[in-house]
């Protein structure tokens, strides 16, 4: 329904791409934290990075059931960390160069991001918390035709090794999130420093601690209006959150699939372990609740791509996908047995990478005070840029 011929070849040239240049390096990849840059050069190539960037600044200018493919191709090759590195570029530090962008930031940072030249990371997250956006300390003070950026951004995907990053600072701490804007700043500035963090999966993946001393940013590098950037944030929220429950979705079926072959193989007292009912019903009922994400998912990004703003279905595509698909990857490691907790299989890997669905991009708890806020106190949430 969604998909035409042209989205299936696609997705055929994508899985050969991902089969032949990204999967014989994925094991080294997790071990070493660090993609190295070839890959993103080869991405950009492809083209990958431009499926949602317009033709001018170098991309494809793709509808969005393209994005939908490339992140649940990403997710089959079975590497949280990998998927995410790719992502949080494309689609978290992009996704703002391609809205609130400038001719100039284009020409510097989107054109260079989707060759994959330059990579990109998005620093909203602080810690002294990363629930509370408004509530964050780093500041950019305006001194002539610069802004002087101090203070700390941690958990950046891609904040190690990425060239740049969507900085949302404070140029007015008096203002609350009326006095949040975004930076793109350099990595490379001097007073800029990183520390790499150690994390339970997501390994191939670098997420950085991020510390900025009198960090000096040109003023031409303010992306949109000044006071903007929580509006930004939050707009650029319903993508971020429905790209996470897409993801989730691809997670659990590429899991299942996995499961229902090893289960159609394994046997035990004489028979195929996909014969006993104990577990054959909760494959059902696990298919079945990752089926139902799947259409949602589908049906949310078919409005997203008409210009609809979606936040309520968007924030609750994450916070169905990612706890179906936390519960998908606990059982399906339970149905491999021993072998689910051995690295050799990928269930070990899938369950720790999938643990931080319903952490990242805002947290299922954050998630339900948001649908709380629209079902029930019938809050509205209108898009910035339509007003
Ligand atoms: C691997 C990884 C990659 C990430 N990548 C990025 C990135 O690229 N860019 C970026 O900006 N951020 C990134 N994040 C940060 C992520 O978005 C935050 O971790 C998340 O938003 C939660 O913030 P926190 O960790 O500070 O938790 P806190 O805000 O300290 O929350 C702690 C706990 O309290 C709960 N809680 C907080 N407030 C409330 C409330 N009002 N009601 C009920 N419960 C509440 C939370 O749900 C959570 O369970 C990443 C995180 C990780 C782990």
């Amino acid at each position: 329904m969604y998909f035409t011929e042209e989205h299936q070849l696609f997705r055929g040239s994508l899985q050969d791409f991902l089969k032949k240049e990204v999967v014989p390096h994925i094991d080294k990849w997790e071990e070493t934290g660090t993609i190295e840059r070839f890959i993103w050069e080869k991405f950009g190539e492809m083209g990958y990075f431009g499926l949602a960037t317009a033709e001018n600044d170098g991309g494809l200018g793709l509808d969005l059931f393209y994005t939908v493919i490339f992140l649940e191709e990403l997710q089959k090759i079975d590497s949280g960390g990998f998927a995410a590195a790719m992502w949080a570029h494309a689609y978290l530090a992009m996704t703002h160069l391609n809205k609130n962008g400038n001719a100039a930031q284009k020409k510097e940072f989107l054109t260079p991001s989707v060759n994959g030249e330059k990579i990109g990371c998005l620093g909203v997250s602080e810690p002294f918390g990363g629930s509370d956006v408004a509530g964050m300390r780093t500041t950019a003070t305006k001194k002539g035709d610069t802004y002087v950026v101090n203070g700390s951004k941690t958990f950046i995907t891609n904040g190690v090794y990425g060239d740049y990053i969507i900085l949302a600072a404070k140029t007015d701490p008096s203002a609350g999130n009326k006095g949040i804007s975004i930076l793109i700043v350099d990595l490379k500035s001097d007073g800029v420093s990183a520390n790499k963090l150690n994390k339970l999966g997501w390994r191939a993946s670098d997420t950085a601690e991020l510390a900025f001393d009198n960090v000096v940013v040109p003023a031409a590098n303010l992306m949109g209006e000044e006071g903007k950037g929580f509006t930004y944030i939050m707009e650029a929220f319903a993508l971020e959150r429905l790209i996470m429950g897409i993801n989730a979705h691809a997670r659990a079926e590429y899991a299942l699939e996995y499961a229902m072959q090893y289960m159609s193989e394994r046997e035990t007292f004489g028979r195929p372990i996909n014969q006993y009912q104990a577990l054959r019903h909760r494959l059902v009922d696990l298919h079945a609740d990752m089926d139902m994400c799947k259409q949602y998912n589908y049906h949310v990004i078919y409005k997203m791509d008409r210009g609809e703003y979606v936040v309520r279905e968007a924030t609750i595509s994450k916070l169905r996908s990612t706890k179906m698909a936390d519960d998908v990857a606990y059982d399906c490691l339970q149905f491999l047995g021993g072998y689910g907790y051995i690295e050799d299989y990928p269930m070990a890997r899938l369950l720790r990478d999938s643990r931080l669905g319903p952490i990242g991009g805002g947290t299922s708890e954050i998630l339900r005070e948001i649908i709380a806020k629209i079902i029930i106190d019938k809050k509205e949430y209108r898009s910035p840029s339509k007003k």
